[in-house]
């Protein structure tokens, strides 16, 4: 296996980081039949279609989303998992990595290539491409890592499920002994011609859809498709410094291709789960820490949070408030530098709430002698503030 880096584009970042909700999007609500939801997604991808919206990256995002809700929505196992779980019941469910597929590839998928190519005008391409080797789709899942796991890398075990060639017919769709038959429509070329005379338009045979052929009887496990879904499981590297959202390309794990043509590959998202005390800010990670005033005042040793436990800090008399220390080389490592950040540790001081009878003498005896010495940030505050308002 081989892996390389890559970011997605910025709309599908976004998907990540806040996925709505699938039904909002094809804005069907939650009992929609399968032909409601069908209607919706030919009404929504026609609304946001490229051809009707050409170089606009928001309406492309749109239309990828409502292929992703779609394809959801679509199937009833993963409408289940998605109605009983949200987006979180989908991870390993062999979604397609829409953000990396273009438009013709999404419509043929859905079945829906003829639908369109009949409102936005022939695209012959597909007709040609069907009959040679083409690559298959590429998959997405994502894996949930730890700062930890960011900062040493890891290797994680992903499950997912992909439709694979169905092992009964070798994918050809067609149950034992029999071959598929010669389309009746198009008499096994692929292209209907429609129209007549002069102006006579050729289009993909909506029958065979293309192939010439047509299966007159249907391999039992898989109905004829030629592919059934199939439980995968793969092993893949994280290396140190990966980012949220990141994708990890494991070559040749996607979907197979159409006539002996390459597998595509499965692209898995990283996402970060939430540390306790830490917070990522590129390599750098902040922990905040509360100490007292008397810490702030007369300097202490702290404990604080690092990535491998606690670590004491030397805190040195008279911190303020919001005082950051830099902890150097104990952030994370940077993906392409190996670099190391820093930890910044950032102070704030908590004011005593309930202080018992003795202390707060103490502090009052301490606030007589405040006078004579007040700390300087404060009095050139209230010096200001004087000589702002004068003297009342
Ligand atoms: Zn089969
Ligand atoms: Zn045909």
């Amino acid at each position: 296996m081989n892996y390389f880096f890559h970011f997605r584009h910025f709309s599908s970042l976004y998907e990540i980081m806040a996925k709505r909700d699938y039904y909002e999007v094809l804005g069907v609500s939650r009992n929609a039949s399968a032909d409601d939801i069908k209607r919706a997604y030919r009404r929504t991808a026609m609304k946001y279609h490229p051809d009707k919206n050409p170089d606009d990256k928001q309406a492309e995002a749109k239309f990828k989303e409502c292929a992703e809700a779609y394809e959801v929505l679509s199937d009833p196992d993963k409408r289940r998992r998605y109605d009983q779980f949200g987006h979180e019941g989908l991870r390993g469910a062999g979604l397609h990595d829409f953000s990396r597929m273009n438009f013709e590839d999404i419509f043929s998928m859905f079945g829906f290539d003829d639908f369109f190519s009949g409102i936005f005008g022939t695209r012959s391409r597909r007709s040609s491409r069907r009959a040679g080797p083409a690559r298959g789709y590429d998959l997405e899942t994502s894996v949930e890592l730890t700062l930890n796991d960011i900062a040493k890398g890891a290797e994680k075990t992903i499950e997912f499920t992909r439709q694979d060639i169905c092992p009964d017919c070798n994918g050809n769709g067609c149950a034992k002994g029999s071959t598929p038959g010669r389309c009746t429509t198009c008499r096994g070329t692929g292209q209907v011609a429609r129209g007549g005379g002069f102006f006579q338009m050729v289009s993909t045979c909506p029958q065979c859809r293309g192939s010439g052929q047509v299966i007159t009887n249907p391999c039992k496990k898989c109905k004829g498709a030629g592919r059934v879904p199939k439980k995968r499981v793969v092993n893949i590297k994280i290396p140190p410094g990966v980012n949220e959202g990141q994708g990890i390309r494991v070559a040749s794990e996607g979907e197979p291709g159409r006539n002996n043509g390459p597998r595509g590959d499965l692209y898995c998202y990283v996402r970060i789960k939430p540390h306790e005390f830490l917070q990522r800010d590129g390599n750098d990670l902040i922990a905040v820490v509360p100490i007292s005033f008397t810490q702030a005042a007369l300097g202490a040793t702290i404990d604080v949070p690092s990535l491998n436990g606690t670590r004491g800090l030397k805190i040195p008399p008279g911190t303020q408030y919001g005082s950051v220390f830099r902890i150097k080389g104990q952030g994370l490592p940077d993906i392409r530098t190996h670099r190391t950040g820093d930890e910044l540790v950032q102070i704030t001081v908590e004011t005593p709430a309930r202080l018992s009878t003795k202390q707060q003498e103490l502090l009052r005896e301490f606030a007589k002698t405040e006078s004579k010495t007040v700390s300087p940030k404060s009095k050139r505050f209230f010096e200001k503030l004087k000589k702002h308002f004068g003297n009342n």
